[in-house]
């Protein structure tokens, strides 16, 4: 007898290893087939492309719901009244009146008005009979005392010129006239402002104006007054250059027209032992943009496989994990995003009315379009050096034998993703995964299927890198959810 217990001892001593080995791989199929089964649904045309305020959002919100209640989640909006969901009402705004008075002391200037064109964010924006001061490239920003109520006229400069459209603006503008080069023409801006632009309903909105004339127009109203736009280009290329005052007044009124999107953020929560003690978020965008493609394309559907039914699907798998282990002294909420894709305003909308305090959560994490990787890769932290959590970070990395990517180059991408509206509050939010490691990686999906017909499931779906990246959101929600590795802040 005795020799044979030994016997088996022995043997399964050193099967032991073999068994947990097993056991890993069952897991780690058993978290591929998962994360595969869930990216599959979603991304399918049923769903049609996750629209907000669609039957594709009916449909995701039902099978994400269904999930997680399964799991074991209850609800985490912490209002009785809208147990899971929470009402995001957004306002879409397109271009639609546009108009333009140009006079000098008093009397009209004929400007044909196919050669202006006057926007606004707002619902509508009216200035009346405002100087015009002429402010170079608008690299430099006038004195207020100057600036204050007037037009700022720009050269176009053939780069992007929001931020210093902005900046005079905040320096007081009224309105910002921008002179068209060759590079552009007004149907060009036309066409790029179609778009419609989203906001949150019941937000105060910019009432700003935003102009555009073309270099002949400008010209034109210009004849007998001795200036010229070859005369302002000149002027602005000196070292020395100050604003010139134009002598023309301008009257710009615009208008938008609206559509009203009635969605929802989707809030779960994982109930921890100390609740008082401060909450981890997990938060991944689960809406995109419906039909994308032009009509004559056989498939119009933008079906979001990677972007980002894999984040849902990331997020689901996390928190089957987490709710079968060891409770955790502190909540873990799980928050499914709407509007990302219209301007991270899901995220925006869940930080103004959140179902905790702000200051509670102790650290968020973002997960948009995982399934990029294979197994094994490195890390990246974007947000790296931006919030307090690194050090942590770099803890749980060392206790999971995992190698975080140096440096933070992947912050390039920091204000395209929800974290970003969430840091907007002040909230400690990173995105962390390994699908962002490899830059090249992310450009090849960036130039390629990315928020196109094509970012569908294909036979080749890498999952390696995906599953890596719940793993270590498990292990990242344990550590920030134990009072004993980050004990609550002021004790
Ligand atoms: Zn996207």
């Amino acid at each position: 007898m005795g020799r044979v217990i030994a016997l088996l001892l022995a043997v399964s001593f050193a099967c032991a290893p073999a068994v947990a080995a097993s056991r890993a791989e069952k897991e780690r199929s058993v978290l591929i087939a998962n994360l595969r089964a869930h990216i599959t649904e979603l991304a399918s045309d049923a769903y049609d492309g996750r629209e907000p305020g669609t039957e594709g959002e009916t449909l995701t919100l039902r099978y994400l719901g269904r999930q997680w209640f399964d799991i074991g989640l209850e609800s985490g909006t912490n209002d009785p009244g809208h147990a899971w969901f929470t009402p995001v009402s957004l306002i879409g705004r397109e271009p639609d009146r546009s108009a333009a008075l140009f006079s000098r002391k008093g009397r009209r200037v004929a400007v044909p008005g196919s050669a202006v064109l006057v926007l606004t964010s707002g619902k509508r924006s009216l200035l009346e009979n405002a100087p015009i001061l002429f402010v170079g490239k608008g690299d430099a920003i006038p004195p207020r005392a100057e600036l204050a109520g007037r037009i700022a006229l720009m050269l176009d400069g053939g780069r992007d010129g929001s931020e210093r459209q902005n900046a005079m603006l905040g320096g007081g503008a009224s309105a910002v006239l921008t002179v068209l080069d060759s590079s552009r023409t007004i149907d060009t801006v036309v066409s790029q402002r179609r778009r419609l632009a989203y906001g949150i309903a019941g937000e105060e909105l910019g009432g700003d104006l935003e102009t555009f004339i073309s270099a002949a127009a400008l010209d034109r109203a210009l004849t007998g007054t001795g200036q010229s736009v070859a005369g302002f280009q000149k002027a602005a290329q000196r070292d020395d250059f100050t604003p010139i005052p134009v002598d023309l007044n301008a009257t710009f009124e615009a208008t938008t027209r609206e559509t009203r999107i009635n969605t929802h953020n989707m809030i779960g929560r994982l109930l921890g032992k100390r609740p008082d003690a401060g909450a981890v978020l997990i938060m991944a965008h689960w809406d995109h943009f419906g039909r994308c493609a032009p009509q004559a394309t056989d498939h119009q559907i933008c079906n979001g496989a990677i972007d980002n039914a894999s984040g849902l699907a990331a997020m689901t798998e996390i928190a089957r994990r987490l709710a079968r282990a060891p409770q955790l002294d502190r909540d873990v909420y799980f928050v499914a995003t709407t509007g990302e894709e219209l301007g991270l305003l899901g995220a925006e909308a869940f930080a103004e009315n959140p179902p905790v305090p702000l200051k509670q959560i102790v650290a968020a994490f973002n997960i948009d379009s995982v399934a990029l990787a294979p197994a094994g890769q490195p890390f990246a932290v974007i947000g790296a050096g931006m919030t307090p959590l690194d050090v942590q970070i770099a803890a749980v990395a060392r206790q999971q034998k995992r190698k975080i990517a140096p440096g933070n180059a992947a912050n390039a991408f920091v204000k395209r993703q929800d974290g970003w509206a969430l840091m907007q509050h002040d909230v400690p939010a990173v995105m962390i995964s390994s699908s962002w490691s490899d830059l090249g990686r992310v450009e090849r999906f960036m130039n390629g299927d990315y928020h196109r017909p094509t970012d569908r499931v294909k036979p080749d779906l890498e999952l390696g890198g995906a599953a890596d990246d719940v793993d270590f959101h498990v292990a990242l929600a344990r550590w920030f959810g134990d009072l004993k590795k980050v004990p609550a802040a002021g004790k």
